[in-house]
């Protein structure tokens, strides 16, 4: 709209993976505790990721369960599952996560 098409300005390249991201985002989130589904989850920052398109990740709202949902290559999937496991365990570990269950994602926002 009205924008010069220069390949690969930031602004771009960010519109285009929100469009992606989105395209690709569930309409919910099961908890695999309790398998309730949610709808407020956000999309994960991929950039680190090979092999991931998309990752979203929420809160249960009925028992506080971490649920995170990964789209891409089906090892990469698998691998980006067990690292998350991992920095979850070592969040935990850490206490890193707020008393009041507060999760604080990867920051998607902007860099302009
Ligand atoms: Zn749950």
């Amino acid at each position: 709209m009205g924008q010069a098409r220069q390949r690969g300005t930031q602004a771009q390249r960010i519109a285009q993976a929100r469009a992606k991201i989105e395209a690709l985002r569930p309409e919910k989130l099961v908890c695999g505790a309790c398998k309730t589904a949610f709808s407020d989850f956000d999309a994960l920052d991929t950039r680190n990721m090979a092999g991931i398109q998309a990752a979203f990740g929420g809160i249960c709202p009925s028992c506080g369960e971490t649920v995170l949902a990964f789209s891409g290559e089906k090892d990469a999937v698998a691998n980006a599952m067990l690292a998350w496991q991992d920095a979850m365990e070592n969040e935990g570990k850490l206490g890193k996560q707020s008393p009041t269950g507060e999760h604080v994602p990867f920051d998607e926002d902007d860099r302009s």
